[in-house]
């Protein structure tokens, strides 16, 4: 959590920027398994402007994730591009602002952990369906889908009842 590589400088003059980049792979998203994240790579540029009673953090992201296609299970390439936009504001003022992309920092800091906020921001360009184009599926898997996909769910149940009865033996 508190990695000082991502602390950046909030600067004092108005008008003043910082700047710098991240490369972001799977360790730093500590992927867990359910999310079927293979490997990622993304740069994060971060821009931090003190405007007048606050500052403003600006993030784009351009990379990419490996990951599965939710349809024939063969490996994915998706492309990730965005941008987002944070605040951040001293605690005394504009206690009723609601945007959820506005931060409370104590009003002596002198600098910001982005951490929390990359990690976000990435998150929220994560595609939620990963597809091929149909084309590009995988259509012998498709097909044998298609054909058996009450005995598939069924699989997985009793895969996962037996997952569990591993777990109980090791105990
Ligand atoms: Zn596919």
């Amino acid at each position: 959590m508190g990695d000082k590589r991502f602390n950046i400088g909030l600067p004092e003059k108005l008008g003043g920027t910082l700047g710098n980049e991240f490369l972001l792979n799977e360790e730093f998203f500590e992927f867990t398994g359910d999310l079927l994240i293979e490997g990622c790579l993304l740069k994060a540029v971060v821009s931090v402007e003190r405007k007048q009673s606050f500052w403003t953090i600006d993030i784009q992201v351009d990379g990419f994730i490996k990951t599965f296609c939710d349809r024939c299970g063969d490996s994915l390439k998706v492309c990730i591009q965005g941008k987002d936009l944070y605040f951040l504001k001293t605690k005394e003022r504009n206690k009723n602002f609601e945007n959820e992309n506005i931060i409370f920092i104590s009003s002596n800091k002198t600098d910001f952990n982005l951490r929390p906020i990359l990690h976000e921001a990435c998150l929220l360009l994560f595609p939620i369906t990963r597809k091929h184009k149909p084309s590009d599926c995988n259509q012998l898997v498709i097909n044998q889908l298609e054909k058996s996909s009450k005995d598939f769910s069924g699989q997985i149940i009793s895969s996962e009842i037996l997952k569990n009865l591993k777990k109980k033996l090791k105990k």
